[in-house]
C-alpha cells in the first residue's frame, strides 16, 4: 500500500523565517496538497540559547499571509502533538534511554575545557572510534566510575555511537543516491544534561518517525546531516519507515555565486525576509515582502520558479496550478539565482489580474499616508483612478506617484515642458478650449475629445503643443494617462480650475 504522505516544515525559532525557509515550506506545501496528503508545522525549539521571542508568531503570520495551509501544528493542534519540541521532553529522554540500554549510544563527561585541550592537541580533532577511547567517557572509564559521576549528579552528554567503516547511503529524490563512508562522521551529541534537551538531530529523527513523516523536504544545508540521520533510524530500528530524503537546491546571490544573504538584499535593495522584522534584542527593523508592497500570490509564485519548474513555459501561476504541476523530478540540483528583479515582474503582472474596485481598496491606505482625505472620494472614483495606471506601476504604492494628480492639483509645473511647449498664444488658445469642451453637452462622454481635436485643426493650432500645454495645466508634467480620461474623472469644474489657474502661473513666471 502506497504510504499517506505526510510532510513538515520544521523551523527552529532563533529570528525571522528567511525567504529560502518560505521556498522550503511552499515546496512541502504544494507537495502535500498535490498527494492529498497532510502539511505538519513543528516547531524545533530544542536549542534553549538561540530563541528569540516572536519568532514563532513571526513564522505563523508569514505562512498564513502567504496561504501556505497547515494541517497539524501548535495552534492547528493534531494527532501527533505537542507539536513543539520544548514540550516533548519525556519523549525524547525514554528515546535517549532506548538507543542507551541498547549500546548505541553513550554517556560522556567531558568538560568543555577538556574538549578544548584535546583540539588543541590534536589537528582536526574529532570526536569518534579513533578518539573516543582517550576521552572521558562510559565506553572508556571504569562502570564504577561512571555509576559514582552520575550518582554525583554530574553534566554529561549522550553520543551517538558511530561504528567506522560503514558506507552510509542516503537516497535523495533529487540528487539519486549519495553514499559516504561513517569514518568521517562524529559520535554527535544526541542530548544535553545541562538542559535536559536533545539536540537538533535527536528530536529531528525521534518526532519524523512518530508523527510519521513520509517525506522530508528541507534545503540543501541538511544534507550534510543526512548520513547521520540514516544512521539513527537504523540504531532505533526504524529503517523500513524511513522518510524520503528531498533536499531542496540553495538560494543564490542574484549576482554571483554563493549563497544568498540578507546583505546582498541590502545591497541590491530587495527584502529577504517575508514580513517586516524587528528585531527584539537590537531594535533593528529588516524590511519584508508584505510590507514592502508585493501581493502574496506574487511572491508564492515567485518562489515556486525558484528550484522547480513546470516542464514547459507557463510562468504565471496561481496557487492551485502550482498544486497541480509541482512534481520533484523538475526540482533542480543546482542553486537557483535569487532573480528579484523577476519577483517585481510577477508582482506587476498579478496586480494587473487584481480588479480595480480590488486595487482601489490597496490604494486607500497609500492615499491616506500620503494626507488625501478618502472621505471626499468615492470608491468607485478611487478605483477608477487606480485602474488608469495600473499598467505603469510594480507595486501599489506607485500608485501615488502615477496618479498623484488625481486628488491634488499641480503646485509646481515642469520647467523643461513649459519651455518646449508653451507659448505666449497659449493661455488664449485654452481659453477657446475650455469653451470648446463647456459646450458638447456631455463632458465626460465621447464627443468631447473630437470636438477639442477638430476645433485645433480647424485653427490650426499645433496639435502637440497646445495638448501638451493643456495636460501641463491639470497634471503639473507631460506624462500620465490619455488625456480625456483624465478630464472626465476629474470633471469639468476641476479641469476648468486647473486650466485657468495654470494659465496663471505659468504666464507670470514665463
Ligand atoms: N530545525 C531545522 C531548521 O531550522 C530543521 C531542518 C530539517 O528540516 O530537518 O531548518
Amino acid at each position: 500500500m502506497e504510504r499517506e504522505v505526510r510532510v513538515r516544515f520544521a523551523p527552529s525559532p532563533t529570528g525571522p523565517l528567511h525567504i529560502g525557509g518560505v521556498r522550503t515550506a511552499l515546496y512541502n506545501y504544494l507537495f502535500a496538497r498535490q498527494h492529498g496528503g497532510k502539511m505538519i508545522l513543528r516547531i524545533e525549539d530544542t536549542d534553549s540559547n538561540r530563541f528569540v521571542p516572536g519568532a514563532e508568531d513571526y513564522i505563523n503570520e508569514a505562512l498564513a499571509w502567504l496561504g501556505i495551509g497547515i494541517d497539524e501544528g501548535v495552534r492547528e493542534g493534531g494527532p501527533y502533538g505537542p507539536y513543539k519540541q520544548s514540550e516533548r521532553r519525556d519523549i525524547y529522554r525514554q528515546h535517549v534511554r532506548q538507543l542507551l540500554d541498547a549500546g548505541k549510544a553513550y554517556i560522556a563527561f567531558d568538560t568543555p575545557a577538556e574538549l578544548e585541550a584535546a583540539r588543541a592537541a590534536t589537528p582536526n580533532f574529532q570526536y569518534d572510534a579513533s578518539t573516543r577511547m582517550q576521552m572521558r567517557n562510559s565506553l572508556s572509564l571504569p562502570a564504577d566510575e561512571v555509576k559514582r559521576l552520575m550518582d554525583e549528579g554530574a553534566q554529561y552528554v549522550v553520543r551517538f555511537l558511530i561504528e567506522p567503516g560503514r558506507e552510509v547511503e542516503v537516497n535523495d529524490l533529487i540528487r539519486g543516491k549519495v553514499v559516504i563512508k561513517s569514518d568521517i562522521l562524529d559520535d554527535k551529541v544526541l542530548y544535553k544534561s545541562a538542559d535536559d534537551l536533545p539536540t537538533y538531530h535527536l528530536a529531528n529523527i525521534v518526532d519524523d518517525h512518530l508523527m510519521e513523516v513520509s517525506h522530508v523536504i528541507r534545503g540543501e544545508e541538511w544534507l550534510p546531516s543526512a548520513p547521520l540521520h540514516v544512521l539513527l533510524y537504523e540504531a532505533f530500528g526504524w529503517a523500513d519507515t524511513m522518510p524520503a530524503f528531498v533536499h531542496l537546491p540553495l538560494l543564490l546571490k542574484p549576482d554571483g555565486k554563493g549563497k544568498l544573504s540578507k546583505r546582498d538584499g541590502d545591497r541590491l535593495g530587495f527584502p529577504v525576509f517575508p514580513l517586516e522584522w524587528h528585531d527584539p534584542k537590537s531594535g533593528d527593523v529588516s524590511s519584508g515582502y508584505r510590507e514592502s508592497g508585493y501581493l502574496p500570490q506574487a511572491v508564492v509564485n515567485f518562489l515556486a520558479l525558484l528550484g522547480w519548474n513546470p516542464g514547459d513555459d507557463s510562468e504565471v501561476m496561481s496557487m492551485d496550478e502550482l498544486i497541480a504541476k509541482f512534481s520533484l523530478d523538475h526540482c533542480s540540483k543546482s542553486g537557483a539565482k535569487f532573480a528579484f528583479e523577476k519577483g517585481k515582474w510577477f508582482n506587476h503582472t498579478y496586480l494587473q489580474e487584481l480588479s480595480d474596485a480590488e486595487l482601489g481598496k490597496l490604494f486607500k491606505p497609500v492615499l491616506e499616508a500620503n494626507g488625501v482625505d478618502v472621505s471626499k472620494y468615492s470608491d468607485e472614483y478611487i478605483a477608477q483612478v487606480a485602474g488608469l495606471v495600473k499598467g505603469r506601476i510594480n507595486f501599489v504604492k506607485d500608485l501615488w506617484d502615477q496618479a498623484k494628480f488625481f486628488f491634488v492639483a499641480p503646485e509646481e509645473y515642469d520647467p523643461k515642458a513649459i519651455k518646449k511647449r508653451w507659448t505666449p498664444d497659449t493661455p488664449a488658445q485654452l481659453e477657446e478650449l475650455i469653451a470648446v469642451m463647456d459646450a458638447v453637452p456631455d463632458f465626460g462622454g465621447a464627443e468631447t475629445e473630437p470636438a477639442v481635436l477638430a476645433y485645433i485643426a480647424d485653427k490650426g493650432y499645433h496639435l502637440g503643443n497646445l495638448m501638451n500645454a493643456f495636460r501641463l495645466t491639470v497634471v503639473g508634467e507631460c506624462k500620465g494617462p490619455h488625456m480625456f480620461d483624465i478630464t472626465r474623472l476629474l470633471g469639468k469644474e476641476e479641469t476648468f480650475r486647473r486650466i485657468r489657474l495654470g494659465c496663471e502661473r505659468i504666464s507670470v513666471n514665463e
